[in-house]
C-alpha cells in the first residue's frame, strides 16, 4: 500500500510540474521543433531537477533501491526538449542518484538506466511520428530498459515487485501522456484564439480607418429607428457637423431640404396609399431595391445648401434589420458644370438654327422644321404651304445705300415676317441671300396665298426708301406660293421648287406680287 500511496504522491507532483512547465514553456509543450537550444537546454535542466524531487518522494524497496517516476521526467524532456534535453535531465538525475544513495551497484545500475533512457529517448524523438507512437515507443523503450535493470539488481524473487512497478509506470504514463494531449491542445486552442482575435482586431482597425479615411465621401448609419450611430469625418467635413453634436440625437432627415422631403414623401405616400413622412421618406424605396441612390439637397450647419448623391442601403445582421447606412458624395461642383454645359449646348442649339444676321431661322432649321412638317402633314392627311419671298432689286439697294444698310434692310423685312407668323402660325426662315422661306402647316393654297398678300403688304407699308427700284420708291418683295396635301413621305422638295417657279413668275410678271399655281396677286 505504501508503494501505491507513493506512486501517487510521485505521480500528483508531476502533474504540478507539468502544469508548471507548461505555463512556463506552452509552445514547448506542443512541440520541441521550434525552440531555441537555450530554451531546450533549461527545460532539460528543470526536468532534471524535477527527476530528483520525484527520487526524493520515491519509494525505497531495498536499502539501495528506490523506485519513482523519474523516468517520466526524462522521457517529458525528450519530448518537450528533444535531444539534448533528454541527455542532460538523465545525466542530472544520473549523477544525483550516485551523489546522494552513495556508490553502489543500485546507483551505477540507476544511473546507466536512466543514461540509456535519455539517450534512447532522444533518438526516438527525432523519428517523425504521431503523437501516440511516439509515446508508445518512448513507454517501450522504458519498460525494456527498467525491467531489465530491475532484473538483475532483485533477482528473480523480487518479479512481483518488478511487474507491480511496471504497471504503475504504464499507468502513470498513458496519464501523463493524456495530460501532455490535453494542455498540448489547450494551448493549441488559445495560439489559435489569440491570433483570430489579433485578425479580428487589425481587420477592425482597417475598417474603422477606411470608414474615417474616406473624407470626401460622407458615410452616416443610423439605427432602424434613424438615429445616428455613426457619423465619419467625411460626414463632418461635407455638413460643418461635429460627430459628437449627432450621435444618438437627430436623424439624417434634419440634413435635408424640407421642401425635397415633403415632395418625395407625397410620392411615396401616393405609390404606398398611406402617409410616409420624415425618415420614413428617406429609407423606405431602399427596403423594395435593397437601395436608393438618387439626388437630395443638404442644407450645411452654415445654412448653405449643397447637392449630394445618396445611396441608403438597409443594413442586416443576421436576418435582422440593424439600421442603415447613406454614403453621400457632393456633386454640387459636377451638377454646376452640367447645367453650364447644358446652357451652352441650349445657346450652341439656337444658335446652330438662328440665322447670324437677322436672328430669324436659318436654312437648316427651316429644312428640318419642314421635313418634320411634311412627315406629318403626310401621317394626318392635311394641307401643307409653302412662301418662297425675294426681294426686288436688291442689288440695287446695295449699289445705292451701301451692304451695311442693305443688311440692316434685311433685318427689317425678316422682323415683319417674324412678326407676322406669330400671328398666323408657321415658321419664317432665312433661305439665303435675300430670299425668305416661310412654311404654313395646314393651310390650303387660298390661305396661304392671302397670308403671302399680307406678308407683302406688310413690307410695302413699311416704307422702306428703295430708290433704286423700278417698281416702286420703297421695298418690295415678289413670292411663289404653294400647297399640298402630301401624297408621299419624301415629295417636299417638289413643293420648294414649285413655290421657286411662283415666285419666278412673280418676278417675270413685274415683281411686288404673289404667285400661286392658278393665282396671281395684281397689287401693284
Ligand atoms: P431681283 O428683283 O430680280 O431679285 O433683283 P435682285 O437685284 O434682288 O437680284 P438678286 O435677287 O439676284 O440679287 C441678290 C443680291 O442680294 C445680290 C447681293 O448683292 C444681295 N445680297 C445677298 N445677300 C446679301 C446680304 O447678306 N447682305 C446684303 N447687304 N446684300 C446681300
Ligand atoms: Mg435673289
Ligand atoms: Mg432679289
Amino acid at each position: 500500500m505504501r508503494v501505491f500511496s507513493d506512486f501517487i504522491v510521485n505521480l500528483a507532483l508531476f502533474i504540478a510540474c507539468f502544469f508548471l512547465i507548461n505555463r512556463m514553456y506552452p509552445l514547448e509543450m506542443i512541440s520541441s521543433r521550434t525552440s531555441s537550444t537555450q530554451s531546450k537546454l533549461t527545460l532539460g535542466f528543470i526536468l532534471g531537477a524535477f527527476g530528483i524531487i520525484l527520487m526524493l518522494f520515491g519509494f525505497q524497496i531495498t536499502d539501495t533501491t528506490i523506485l519513482d517516476y523519474r523516468q517520466l521526467a526524462v522521457i517529458s524532456a525528450a519530448l518537450m526538449g528533444g535531444f539534448y534535453a533528454s541527455i542532460l535531465s538523465a545525466i542530472i538525475i544520473g549523477l544525483f542518484r550516485i551523489l546522494y544513495f552513495g556508490v553502489n551497484e543500485s546507483s551505477i545500475i540507476a544511473c546507466l538506466n536512466i543514461l540509456l533512457l535519455g539517450s534512447l529517448s532522444g533518438m526516438i524523438v527525432r523519428y517523425r511520428l504521431t503523437y501516440w507512437r511516439r509515446w508508445i515507443a518512448l513507454i517501450g523503450a522504458m519498460v525494456i530498459i527498467t525491467s531489465a535493470s530491475l532484473y538483475y539488481l532483485l533477482g528473480k524473487n523480487s518479479l512481483y515487485i518488478i511487474l507491480y512497478f511496471l504497471a504503475v509506470m504504464i499507468f502513470g504514463s498513458i496519464f501523463i501522456a493524456y495530460l501532455k494531449y490535453y494542455l498540448m491542445r489547450a494551448n493549441l486552442m488559445e495560439i489559435q484564439l489569440k491570433e483570430n482575435e489579433g485578425r479580428y482586431r487589425q481587420l477592425n482597425a482597417l475598417k474603422e480607418a477606411v470608414f474615417q479615411s474616406a473624407t470626401e465621401v460622407s458615410i452616416i448609419v443610423t439605427d432602424p429607428t434613424g438615429l445616428i450611430t455613426l457619423f465619419n469625418k467625411g460626414a463632418e467635413k461635407m455638413l460643418g457637423y461635429a460627430e459628437d453634436e449627432m450621435l444618438g440625437k437627430l436623424t439624417p432627415v434634419n440634413f435635408h431640404l424640407e421642401a425635397e422631403i415633403e415632395r418625395r414623401g407625397q410620392e411615396l405616400s401616393e405609390l404606398a396609399g398611406k402617409e410616409i413622412t420624415g425618415f420614413d421618406v428617406l429609407i423606405k424605396w431602399s427596403h423594395r431595391n435593397n437601395s436608393d441612390e438618387r439626388e437630395w439637397t443638404y442644407v450645411k450647419k452654415d445654412g448653405s445648401l449643397i447637392i449630394v448623391d445618396l445611396l441608403i442601403t438597409p443594413l442586416q445582421y443576421e436576418g435582422e434589420l440593424s439600421g442603415y447606412v447613406g454614403i453621400a458624395t457632393d456633386i454640387t461642383a459636377k451638377k454646376q458644370a452640367e447645367n453650364r454645359l447644358i446652357e451652352a449646348n441650349h445657346l450652341l442649339q439656337k444658335l446652330s438654327t438662328m440665322d447670324g444676321l437677322t436672328g430669324i431661322a436659318n436654312r437648316r432649321a427651316f429644312d428640318e422644321r419642314l421635313r418634320l412638317e411634311w412627315k406629318s402633314a403626310f401621317t394626318s392627311q392635311t394641307p401643307i404651304a409653302l412662301i418662297i419671298i425675294d426681294i426686288d432689286y436688291f442689288k440695287a439697294y446695295n449699289d445705292t445705300y451701301g451692304h451695311i444698310e442693305g443688311d440692316e434692310c434685311l433685318k427689317r423685312v425678316a422682323m415683319i415676317f417674324q412678326r407676322r407668323m406669330i400671328q398666323h402660325g408657321g415658321l419664317a426662315a432665312r433661305y439665303g441671300g435675300e430670299e425668305f422661306a416661310v412654311i404654313l402647316p395646314g393651310m390650303a393654297i387660298e390661305e396661304a396665298f392671302r397670308t403671302a398678300e399680307i406678308l407683302r403688304s406688310d413690307i410695302e407699308s413699311a416704307c422702306i426708301p428703295h430708290s433704286g427700284s423700278k417698281v416702286h420708291d420703297a421695298v418690295t418683295i415678289s413670292a411663289g406660293v404653294t400647297a399640298t396635301i402630301p401624297e408621299a413621305a419624301d415629295l417636299r422638295l417638289e413643293l420648294l421648287l414649285e413655290a421657286d417657279t411662283m415666285l419666278y413668275q412673280s418676278k417675270q410678271n413685274g415683281r411686288n406680287r404673289v404667285t400661286a399655281a392658278g393665282i396671281t396677286s395684281t397689287s401693284v
